[in-house]
Protein backbone atom coordinates (compact mmCIF):
# COMPACT_ATOMS: atom_id res chain seq x y z
CA UNK A 1 0.00 0.00 0.00
CA UNK A 2 1.30 3.36 -1.40
CA UNK A 3 1.02 6.30 1.33
CA UNK A 4 -1.79 8.74 0.33
CA UNK A 5 0.44 12.06 -0.93
CA UNK A 6 -0.74 13.22 -4.26
CA UNK A 7 1.73 12.80 -7.58
CA UNK A 8 3.49 15.74 -8.36
CA UNK A 9 5.27 17.20 -11.12
CA UNK A 10 7.92 18.08 -8.86
CA UNK A 11 10.58 16.27 -7.29
CA UNK A 12 9.74 14.58 -4.21
CA UNK A 13 12.04 15.33 -1.53
CA UNK A 14 11.14 13.34 1.73
CA UNK A 15 12.70 14.25 4.71
CA UNK A 16 12.59 12.07 8.19
CA UNK A 17 12.78 14.37 11.33
CA UNK A 18 11.42 17.64 12.15
CA UNK A 19 13.97 18.06 14.53
CA UNK A 20 16.62 21.20 14.55
CA UNK A 21 18.54 19.74 11.00
CA UNK A 22 14.70 18.34 9.27
CA UNK A 23 12.88 21.19 10.17
CA UNK A 24 15.42 24.16 8.71
CA UNK A 25 15.55 22.06 5.55
CA UNK A 26 11.70 21.97 5.04
CA UNK A 27 11.45 25.49 5.83
CA UNK A 28 14.13 26.97 3.36
CA UNK A 29 13.06 24.04 0.99
CA UNK A 30 9.47 25.01 1.27
CA UNK A 31 10.37 28.80 0.60
CA UNK A 32 11.81 27.65 -2.35
CA UNK A 33 8.59 26.32 -4.02
CA UNK A 34 10.78 23.74 -6.16
CA UNK A 35 10.33 20.63 -4.85
CA UNK A 36 7.29 18.65 -3.43
CA UNK A 37 7.97 18.06 0.20
CA UNK A 38 6.90 14.99 2.59
CA UNK A 39 8.31 15.56 5.94
CA UNK A 40 7.24 12.59 8.77
CA UNK A 41 7.90 12.92 12.05
CA UNK A 42 6.94 10.31 14.98
CA UNK A 43 5.46 13.57 16.73
CA UNK A 44 3.56 15.85 15.48
CA UNK A 45 5.82 18.45 16.71
CA UNK A 46 9.47 19.62 16.44
CA UNK A 47 11.21 19.94 20.43
CA UNK A 48 13.54 22.12 21.46
CA UNK A 49 15.32 19.60 23.33
CA UNK A 50 18.05 22.04 25.27
CA UNK A 51 15.04 23.19 27.95
CA UNK A 52 13.78 19.41 28.15
CA UNK A 53 15.36 19.74 31.86
CA UNK A 54 13.70 23.08 33.22
CA UNK A 55 10.06 21.00 31.98
CA UNK A 56 11.56 17.85 34.18
CA UNK A 57 12.21 20.70 37.35
CA UNK A 58 8.42 21.84 36.73
CA UNK A 59 9.64 25.24 35.39
CA UNK A 60 8.38 25.12 32.44
CA UNK A 61 4.98 23.77 30.49
CA UNK A 62 6.07 21.12 27.56
CA UNK A 63 4.12 22.98 25.30
CA UNK A 64 6.40 26.03 25.94
CA UNK A 65 9.02 24.45 24.15
CA UNK A 66 7.61 22.10 21.22
CA UNK A 67 6.42 23.75 18.40
CA UNK A 68 3.69 22.03 15.92
CA UNK A 69 4.66 20.73 12.75
CA UNK A 70 1.40 21.61 10.57
CA UNK A 71 1.05 25.09 12.49
CA UNK A 72 4.54 26.02 10.84
CA UNK A 73 3.63 24.82 7.48
CA UNK A 74 0.17 26.03 7.25
CA UNK A 75 0.79 28.38 4.47
CA UNK A 76 3.09 26.19 2.04
CA UNK A 77 1.10 24.09 -0.42
CA UNK A 78 3.43 21.93 -1.60
CA UNK A 79 4.48 20.48 1.93
CA UNK A 80 2.80 17.19 2.85
CA UNK A 81 3.52 15.92 6.61
CA UNK A 82 2.73 12.54 7.80
CA UNK A 83 3.18 11.73 11.68
CA UNK A 84 4.49 8.07 11.59
CA UNK A 85 7.96 6.13 12.40
CA UNK A 86 9.80 5.28 9.61
CA UNK A 87 11.26 1.77 9.93
CA UNK A 88 13.02 0.66 7.07
CA UNK A 89 14.19 2.25 3.70
CA UNK A 90 14.60 0.50 0.27
CA UNK A 91 17.38 2.36 -1.57
CA UNK A 92 17.35 0.22 -4.45
CA UNK A 93 13.50 1.09 -5.02
CA UNK A 94 13.87 4.90 -3.69
CA UNK A 95 11.27 4.34 -0.83
CA UNK A 96 10.53 4.37 2.71
CA UNK A 97 8.47 1.87 4.59
CA UNK A 98 6.02 2.68 7.32
CA UNK A 99 3.18 1.91 8.96
CA UNK A 100 1.07 4.00 7.04
CA UNK A 101 2.73 3.02 4.00
CA UNK A 102 5.01 3.27 1.67
CA UNK A 103 6.74 6.54 0.45
CA UNK A 104 8.21 6.82 -2.75
CA UNK A 105 11.12 9.64 -2.82
CA UNK A 106 13.40 11.07 -5.35
CA UNK A 107 15.80 12.82 -2.88
CA UNK A 108 15.83 11.49 1.00
CA UNK A 109 17.12 13.39 3.28
CA UNK A 110 17.52 11.20 7.09
CA UNK A 111 17.27 13.47 9.97
CA UNK A 112 16.43 11.39 12.64
CA UNK A 113 18.80 13.09 15.37
CA UNK A 114 20.08 10.52 18.24
CA UNK A 115 18.75 8.77 21.35
CA UNK A 116 20.16 7.67 24.30
CA UNK A 117 23.24 5.70 24.49
CA UNK A 118 23.44 3.03 27.64
CA UNK A 119 26.62 1.23 26.07
CA UNK A 120 24.84 -2.15 25.99
CA UNK A 121 23.47 -2.06 29.73
CA UNK A 122 20.21 -3.49 29.90
CA UNK A 123 19.61 -2.72 33.37
CA UNK A 124 20.83 0.87 33.11
CA UNK A 125 18.94 1.11 29.69
CA UNK A 126 15.51 -0.26 31.93
CA UNK A 127 15.75 1.33 35.24
CA UNK A 128 17.65 5.34 34.56
CA UNK A 129 15.58 8.00 33.24
CA UNK A 130 16.83 9.46 30.11
CA UNK A 131 15.45 12.97 28.78
CA UNK A 132 15.48 12.91 24.92
CA UNK A 133 12.03 13.38 24.99
CA UNK A 134 9.38 15.79 25.98
CA UNK A 135 7.49 12.74 27.48
CA UNK A 136 10.89 11.52 29.46
CA UNK A 137 11.13 14.81 30.55
CA UNK A 138 7.52 14.60 32.04
CA UNK A 139 8.49 11.34 33.73
CA UNK A 140 11.40 12.45 35.29
CA UNK A 141 9.03 15.23 36.48
CA UNK A 142 6.94 12.74 37.92
CA UNK A 143 9.34 10.57 39.36
CA UNK A 144 11.27 13.30 41.34
CA UNK A 145 7.37 14.38 42.79
CA UNK A 146 6.31 11.52 43.71
CA UNK A 147 9.58 10.05 45.68
CA UNK A 148 9.15 12.90 48.26
CA UNK A 149 5.57 12.31 48.35
CA UNK A 150 6.48 8.53 48.68
CA UNK A 151 9.00 9.57 51.26
CA UNK A 152 6.89 11.82 53.61
CA UNK A 153 5.33 8.68 54.46
CA UNK A 154 8.76 6.42 55.10
CA UNK A 155 10.17 5.89 58.19
CA UNK A 156 13.35 3.93 57.52
CA UNK A 157 16.58 6.31 57.27
CA UNK A 158 17.86 4.35 54.40
CA UNK A 159 15.26 3.83 52.51
CA UNK A 160 13.92 7.36 52.68
CA UNK A 161 17.24 8.35 51.73
CA UNK A 162 17.18 6.44 48.47
CA UNK A 163 13.94 8.40 47.84
CA UNK A 164 15.49 11.43 47.92
CA UNK A 165 19.31 11.66 46.80
CA UNK A 166 19.29 11.78 42.59
CA UNK A 167 22.09 10.38 40.93
CA UNK A 168 23.27 12.12 37.37
CA UNK A 169 25.10 10.47 35.04
CA UNK A 170 27.26 12.41 32.30
CA UNK A 171 29.08 16.09 33.29
CA UNK A 172 28.22 17.53 29.90
CA UNK A 173 26.00 20.05 29.41
CA UNK A 174 22.68 17.68 30.40
CA UNK A 175 24.15 16.43 33.23
CA UNK A 176 25.55 20.32 34.40
CA UNK A 177 22.21 21.80 34.12
CA UNK A 178 19.77 19.30 35.66
CA UNK A 179 22.31 18.84 38.73
CA UNK A 180 22.68 22.62 39.04
CA UNK A 181 18.16 23.32 38.48
CA UNK A 182 17.93 20.19 41.44
CA UNK A 183 20.18 21.51 43.95
CA UNK A 184 18.10 25.08 43.59
CA UNK A 185 14.72 23.29 43.96
CA UNK A 186 16.59 21.42 47.02
CA UNK A 187 17.54 24.91 48.72
CA UNK A 188 14.42 27.39 47.36
CA UNK A 189 11.22 24.75 46.38
CA UNK A 190 11.47 21.23 48.72
CA UNK A 191 12.09 22.97 51.75
CA UNK A 192 8.25 25.16 51.56
CA UNK A 193 6.56 22.09 49.79
CA UNK A 194 7.70 19.46 52.19
CA UNK A 195 8.28 20.86 55.69
CA UNK A 196 8.28 17.43 56.94
CA UNK A 197 11.33 16.55 55.30
CA UNK A 198 14.37 17.46 56.42
CA UNK A 199 16.03 18.60 52.55
CA UNK A 200 19.08 18.84 54.22
CA UNK A 201 19.29 15.27 53.77
CA UNK A 202 18.72 15.48 50.48
CA UNK A 203 22.22 14.57 48.36
CA UNK A 204 22.58 15.25 44.37
CA UNK A 205 25.13 13.59 42.75
CA UNK A 206 26.67 14.18 39.26
CA UNK A 207 28.85 11.15 38.27
CA UNK A 208 31.27 11.55 35.52
CA UNK A 209 33.49 9.69 33.91
CA UNK A 210 36.35 12.28 33.03
CA UNK A 211 38.85 14.21 34.72
CA UNK A 212 36.70 17.22 34.15
CA UNK A 213 33.36 18.73 33.42
CA UNK A 214 31.78 19.92 29.77
CA UNK A 215 34.27 18.37 28.22
CA UNK A 216 34.11 19.95 24.56
CA UNK A 217 34.06 23.28 26.56
CA UNK A 218 37.61 25.60 27.52
CA UNK A 219 39.15 24.30 30.54
CA UNK A 220 38.21 27.76 32.28
CA UNK A 221 34.42 26.97 31.65
CA UNK A 222 35.00 23.32 32.95
CA UNK A 223 36.61 24.44 36.29
CA UNK A 224 33.59 26.99 36.61
CA UNK A 225 31.04 24.88 36.54
CA UNK A 226 32.89 23.10 39.00
CA UNK A 227 32.97 25.68 41.25
CA UNK A 228 29.64 26.62 40.74
CA UNK A 229 27.95 23.28 41.50
CA UNK A 230 29.97 22.55 44.64
CA UNK A 231 28.90 26.12 45.86
CA UNK A 232 25.34 24.85 45.12
CA UNK A 233 25.80 21.66 47.35
CA UNK A 234 26.57 18.90 44.35
CA UNK A 235 28.65 16.37 45.14
CA UNK A 236 30.97 16.26 41.76
CA UNK A 237 32.46 12.62 41.41
CA UNK A 238 34.72 12.84 38.59
CA UNK A 239 37.45 9.99 37.17
CA UNK A 240 34.09 7.71 37.89
CA UNK A 241 32.05 5.67 35.79
CA UNK A 242 28.24 3.99 37.07
CA UNK A 243 28.88 0.31 36.03
CA UNK A 244 25.47 -0.57 37.67
CA UNK A 245 22.18 0.05 38.90
CA UNK A 246 19.51 -2.32 40.39
CA UNK A 247 16.66 0.22 40.93
CA UNK A 248 17.80 0.94 44.68
CA UNK A 249 21.37 0.96 44.55
CA UNK A 250 23.80 2.47 41.91
CA UNK A 251 27.79 1.17 41.81
CA UNK A 252 30.73 2.89 40.60
CA UNK A 253 33.54 1.36 39.30
CA UNK A 254 35.64 1.80 42.41
CA UNK A 255 33.26 -0.13 44.70
CA UNK A 256 31.38 2.85 46.02
CA UNK A 257 27.64 2.75 46.07
CA UNK A 258 25.10 5.39 46.57
CA UNK A 259 21.61 4.45 47.49
CA UNK A 260 18.86 5.89 45.56
CA UNK A 261 15.85 5.08 43.47
CA UNK A 262 16.69 7.57 40.88
CA UNK A 263 19.63 8.01 38.16
CA UNK A 264 19.44 10.33 35.50
CA UNK A 265 21.64 9.28 32.73
CA UNK A 266 22.72 12.35 30.27
CA UNK A 267 25.90 10.42 29.45
CA UNK A 268 26.04 9.26 25.82
CA UNK A 269 24.24 9.27 22.82
CA UNK A 270 23.61 7.22 19.84
CA UNK A 271 22.58 8.08 16.44
CA UNK A 272 18.99 6.64 15.38
CA UNK A 273 19.05 4.35 12.62
CA UNK A 274 16.58 2.82 10.03
CA UNK A 275 16.99 -0.62 8.75
CA UNK A 276 18.31 -0.45 4.91
CA UNK A 277 21.22 1.49 5.19
CA UNK A 278 24.43 -0.49 3.71
CA UNK A 279 27.17 -1.54 6.76
CA UNK A 280 29.56 0.43 5.09
CA UNK A 281 28.19 3.86 5.13
CA UNK A 282 27.58 3.42 8.93
CA UNK A 283 30.11 4.27 11.75
CA UNK A 284 31.09 5.73 15.17
CA UNK A 285 28.30 6.16 16.92
CA UNK A 286 25.85 4.82 14.39
CA UNK A 287 26.32 8.21 12.85
CA UNK A 288 26.07 7.91 8.77
CA UNK A 289 29.05 8.99 6.91
CA UNK A 290 28.58 11.38 4.66
CA UNK A 291 30.74 13.85 2.15
CA UNK A 292 30.88 17.51 2.35
CA UNK A 293 27.28 17.51 0.77
CA UNK A 294 26.03 15.62 3.13
CA UNK A 295 25.17 12.54 0.91
CA UNK A 296 25.67 9.35 2.77
CA UNK A 297 28.55 7.09 1.21
CA UNK A 298 27.27 5.09 -1.29
CA UNK A 299 24.10 6.25 -1.95
CA UNK A 300 23.62 9.33 -4.46
CA UNK A 301 19.86 10.42 -3.47
CA UNK A 302 20.01 9.93 0.25
CA UNK A 303 21.53 12.36 2.47
CA UNK A 304 21.96 12.71 6.24
CA UNK A 305 22.31 15.88 8.26
CA UNK A 306 22.47 16.74 12.66
CA UNK A 307 23.48 14.57 15.01
CA UNK A 308 23.13 11.29 12.50
CA UNK A 309 25.79 12.16 9.92
CA UNK A 310 29.24 11.98 10.21
CA UNK A 311 31.22 14.38 7.98
CA UNK A 312 34.58 14.79 8.12
CA UNK A 313 36.18 18.66 7.42
CA UNK A 314 39.57 20.00 8.03
CA UNK A 315 38.94 21.49 11.54
CA UNK A 316 36.39 18.49 12.69
CA UNK A 317 38.65 15.57 11.35
CA UNK A 318 36.54 13.56 14.11
CA UNK A 319 33.57 14.48 12.76
CA UNK A 320 31.17 18.00 14.29
CA UNK A 321 29.94 17.80 17.98
CA UNK A 322 26.21 16.46 17.80
CA UNK A 323 24.96 19.74 18.74
CA UNK A 324 21.49 22.09 17.03
CA UNK A 325 23.91 24.38 15.24
CA UNK A 326 25.40 21.89 13.07
CA UNK A 327 22.00 20.55 12.52
CA UNK A 328 20.47 23.70 11.17
CA UNK A 329 23.27 25.19 8.94
CA UNK A 330 23.65 21.53 8.07
CA UNK A 331 19.31 21.58 7.14
CA UNK A 332 20.49 25.46 5.59
CA UNK A 333 23.60 24.56 3.40
CA UNK A 334 21.59 21.32 2.03
CA UNK A 335 18.63 23.36 0.78
CA UNK A 336 21.05 25.60 -1.24
CA UNK A 337 22.79 22.40 -2.29
CA UNK A 338 19.38 20.72 -3.70
CA UNK A 339 18.56 23.92 -5.59
CA UNK A 340 21.79 24.18 -7.01
CA UNK A 341 21.54 20.83 -8.12
CA UNK A 342 18.41 21.09 -9.38
CA UNK A 343 20.08 23.86 -11.16
CA UNK A 344 22.56 22.11 -12.70
CA UNK A 345 24.76 24.68 -10.88
CA UNK A 346 28.34 23.05 -9.08
CA UNK A 347 27.49 22.03 -4.99
CA UNK A 348 29.39 23.84 -2.28
CA UNK A 349 31.47 22.27 0.31
CA UNK A 350 29.56 22.51 3.79
CA UNK A 351 31.70 24.14 6.69
CA UNK A 352 30.53 24.54 9.84
CA UNK A 353 30.49 27.96 11.99
CA UNK A 354 30.96 27.19 15.53
CA UNK A 355 29.18 30.45 17.15
CA UNK A 356 30.40 29.18 20.91
CA UNK A 357 28.87 26.86 23.66
CA UNK A 358 26.93 27.93 26.78
CA UNK A 359 25.77 25.89 29.77
CA UNK A 360 23.68 27.23 32.77
CA UNK A 361 23.83 26.20 36.45
CA UNK A 362 21.40 27.55 38.14
CA UNK A 363 20.33 31.40 38.64
CA UNK A 364 22.49 33.82 38.09
CA UNK A 365 25.73 31.25 37.14
CA UNK A 366 26.45 29.95 33.71
CA UNK A 367 29.63 29.63 31.34
CA UNK A 368 29.95 30.65 27.84
CA UNK A 369 32.59 30.06 25.34
CA UNK A 370 32.27 32.19 22.27
CA UNK A 371 34.92 31.85 19.59
CA UNK A 372 36.88 35.13 20.55
CA UNK A 373 35.72 35.20 24.35
CA UNK A 374 35.20 33.42 27.25
CA UNK A 375 33.17 34.28 30.45
CA UNK A 376 31.38 33.36 32.97
CA UNK A 377 28.55 34.80 35.85
CA UNK A 378 25.77 36.31 35.69
CA UNK A 379 26.51 37.95 32.80
CA UNK A 380 27.34 34.92 31.20
CA UNK A 381 23.97 33.58 32.41
CA UNK A 382 22.30 36.47 31.21
CA UNK A 383 23.33 35.69 27.64
CA UNK A 384 22.51 32.23 28.50
CA UNK A 385 18.64 33.27 28.94
CA UNK A 386 18.80 35.41 25.74
CA UNK A 387 20.33 32.92 23.21
CA UNK A 388 17.86 30.06 24.40
CA UNK A 389 14.85 32.34 23.99
CA UNK A 390 15.79 33.77 20.57
CA UNK A 391 16.10 30.57 19.40
CA UNK A 392 12.27 29.06 20.68
CA UNK A 393 9.82 28.76 17.94
CA UNK A 394 7.01 31.04 18.06
CA UNK A 395 6.16 34.28 19.90
CA UNK A 396 3.99 32.39 21.95
CA UNK A 397 6.07 29.73 23.14
CA UNK A 398 8.79 32.93 23.82
CA UNK A 399 6.47 35.20 25.35
CA UNK A 400 5.58 32.58 27.90
CA UNK A 401 8.82 30.88 28.74
CA UNK A 402 10.36 34.62 29.01
CA UNK A 403 6.90 35.18 31.67
CA UNK A 404 7.67 31.90 33.43
CA UNK A 405 11.25 33.02 33.98
CA UNK A 406 10.49 36.53 35.40
CA UNK A 407 7.91 34.66 37.59
CA UNK A 408 10.38 32.19 39.15
CA UNK A 409 13.17 34.11 39.31
CA UNK A 410 11.23 36.50 41.17
CA UNK A 411 9.46 34.45 43.43
CA UNK A 412 12.18 31.80 43.34
CA UNK A 413 9.47 29.11 43.03
CA UNK A 414 8.32 27.21 39.47
CA UNK A 415 4.62 26.69 39.87
CA UNK A 416 4.31 23.97 38.13
CA UNK A 417 4.96 20.57 40.28
CA UNK A 418 1.78 18.60 39.30
CA UNK A 419 2.19 14.74 39.12
CA UNK A 420 0.47 14.21 35.81
CA UNK A 421 0.22 10.43 34.81
CA UNK A 422 -1.08 9.26 31.63
CA UNK A 423 -4.70 7.49 31.69
CA UNK A 424 -3.98 4.13 30.67
CA UNK A 425 -6.54 2.87 28.29
CA UNK A 426 -8.57 -0.41 29.35
CA UNK A 427 -8.52 -3.55 27.52
CA UNK A 428 -9.98 -2.89 23.98
CA UNK A 429 -9.73 0.91 24.14
CA UNK A 430 -6.52 1.53 22.20
CA UNK A 431 -6.68 2.85 19.24
CA UNK A 432 -6.05 0.19 16.45
CA UNK A 433 -2.89 1.57 14.11
CA UNK A 434 -3.39 0.90 10.17
C1 LIG B 1 18.52 17.23 27.00
C2 LIG B 1 19.28 17.78 25.82
C3 LIG B 1 19.85 19.05 25.90
C4 LIG B 1 20.55 19.58 24.80
N1 LIG B 1 21.07 20.83 24.91
C5 LIG B 1 21.68 21.38 23.83
C6 LIG B 1 22.17 22.72 23.89
O1 LIG B 1 22.06 23.39 24.91
N2 LIG B 1 22.75 23.23 22.77
C7 LIG B 1 22.88 22.49 21.61
O2 LIG B 1 23.38 23.00 20.62
N3 LIG B 1 22.45 21.24 21.55
C8 LIG B 1 21.85 20.66 22.62
N4 LIG B 1 21.38 19.38 22.55
C9 LIG B 1 21.63 18.62 21.32
C10 LIG B 1 20.65 19.00 20.23
O3 LIG B 1 19.33 18.95 20.72
C11 LIG B 1 20.84 18.06 19.04
O4 LIG B 1 22.16 18.17 18.58
C12 LIG B 1 19.87 18.41 17.91
O5 LIG B 1 18.54 18.21 18.34
C13 LIG B 1 20.15 17.55 16.68
O6 LIG B 1 19.23 17.88 15.68
P1 LIG B 1 18.73 16.77 14.66
O7 LIG B 1 17.89 17.49 13.66
O8 LIG B 1 19.88 15.98 14.17
O9 LIG B 1 17.85 15.77 15.51
P2 LIG B 1 16.61 16.05 16.48
O10 LIG B 1 16.46 17.48 16.77
O11 LIG B 1 16.79 15.12 17.62
O12 LIG B 1 15.38 15.59 15.60
C14 LIG B 1 15.15 14.27 15.23
C15 LIG B 1 13.70 14.11 14.85
O13 LIG B 1 13.52 12.83 14.24
C16 LIG B 1 12.33 12.23 14.71
N5 LIG B 1 12.49 10.78 14.55
C17 LIG B 1 13.41 9.99 15.13
N6 LIG B 1 13.28 8.72 14.71
C18 LIG B 1 12.25 8.71 13.83
C19 LIG B 1 11.64 7.70 13.03
N7 LIG B 1 12.07 6.43 13.01
N8 LIG B 1 10.60 8.02 12.23
C20 LIG B 1 10.14 9.31 12.21
N9 LIG B 1 10.70 10.30 12.94
C21 LIG B 1 11.74 10.02 13.73
C22 LIG B 1 12.22 12.71 16.14
O14 LIG B 1 10.88 12.68 16.60
C23 LIG B 1 12.76 14.15 16.04
O15 LIG B 1 11.74 15.08 15.79
C24 LIG B 1 20.68 18.81 23.63
C25 LIG B 1 20.12 17.55 23.56
C26 LIG B 1 19.42 17.03 24.64
C27 LIG B 1 18.80 15.66 24.54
Amino acid sequence: MKINIPESDKKRVVIVGGGFGGFKLAQMLARSKVFQIVLIDKNNYHQFQPLFYQVAMGGLEPSSIVFPLRKAFQKRRDVYIRVTEVSSVDTVNRHLVTPLGICNYDILVLALGANTNFYGNEKLAELSIPMKSVSEALFLRNKILSDYEKALSTTDYDKRQGLMDIVIVGGGPTGVEVAGALAEMKDFILPKDYPELNCEEIDIYLIQSAEQLLKGMSEKASLRALEFLTELGVKVKLNTRVADFDGEYVHMNDGTAIRSRKVIWAAGITANQIKGIPAEAITFGNRLKVNRINQVEGLGEVFAIGDMAYMEEEAYPKGHPQVAQVAMQQGKHLAENLLRLQKGQPTLPFHYHDLGSMATIGRNRAVVDLPHWKFQGAFAWLVWLFVHLFQILGVKNKLFIFLNWVWNYATYDQSLRLIIRPRVPRTGEMEVEQ
